[in-house]
């Protein structure tokens, strides 16, 4: 054994998030040793509270402190207009791009054979239920631009035109394969300016 066991078990843990590989899980291990103690408590103490404190919004599926979210308790949304993204991390993306005013609807993933995820494993049964308590105008599909983005937006789409009401799918400023996350503002802001119907 080259480390002692406790530095040898943070190297482990470290090792499980994603991006980090064993080097850069010693290099971080090397790093919270060499920190003041105090400011390595306040990083386990922000852990373990993002974790104990951050929950999925009952409405949109985003994730919140509160419940409903900011968003859906908003006054200043459009409750006309509801963006259909995967994950959380698309709420923020969309969020900062500031061009839309409308609510959310997270699916918290997407369909994919491959994957052995169908429909019923995200939240599609949310959506509809949303869609037939009425408000909602327009659906703006912004599923990723994949392979599984596109089969997601498209399945979705099929269930809502019976309903009535205005299914559109973000125009691809985004790149083909590329992901929302890391679109950056102005393209994520012209992608929505160029939503068409599907
Ligand atoms: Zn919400």
């Amino acid at each position: 054994m080259i480390f002692a066991e406790p530095i040898a078990r943070l190297i482990e843990e470290l090792t499980k998030l994603p991006g980090v590989g064993p080097k850069t899980a010693q290099r971080l291990a090397f790093h919270v040793l060499k920190a003041p103690a105090d400011d390595v408590r306040k990083l386990a103490r922000a852990l373990i509270e993002a974790k104990d404190k951050v929950r999925y919004c009952s409405i949109c599926g985003n994730i919140t402190d509160i419940d409903p979210c900011r968003i859906c308790s908003g006054s200043d949304r459009d409750r006309g207009l509801l963006c259909v993204v995967e994950e959380p991390r698309d709420v923020i993306a969309m969020e900062r791009t500031k061009e839309f005013k409308g609510l959310y609807h997270v699916l918290n993933g997407v369909i994919s054979p491959m994957e052995g995820v169908g429909p019923d494993d995200i939240r599609i049964k949310e959506l509809l239920a949303r869609i037939r308590d009425g408000g909602v105008k327009e659906v703006i599909l912004a599923t990723n631009p994949n392979i599984e983005g596109e089969a997601t937006a498209m399945y979705i789409s099929r269930l809502l035109k019976p309903l009535g009401v205005r299914v559109t799918r973000i125009a691809h400023g985004v790149p083909v394969g590329g992901e929302l996350e890391y679109a950056d503002e102005v393209t994520l802001a012209r992608a929505l300016e160029g939503r068409r119907e599907v």
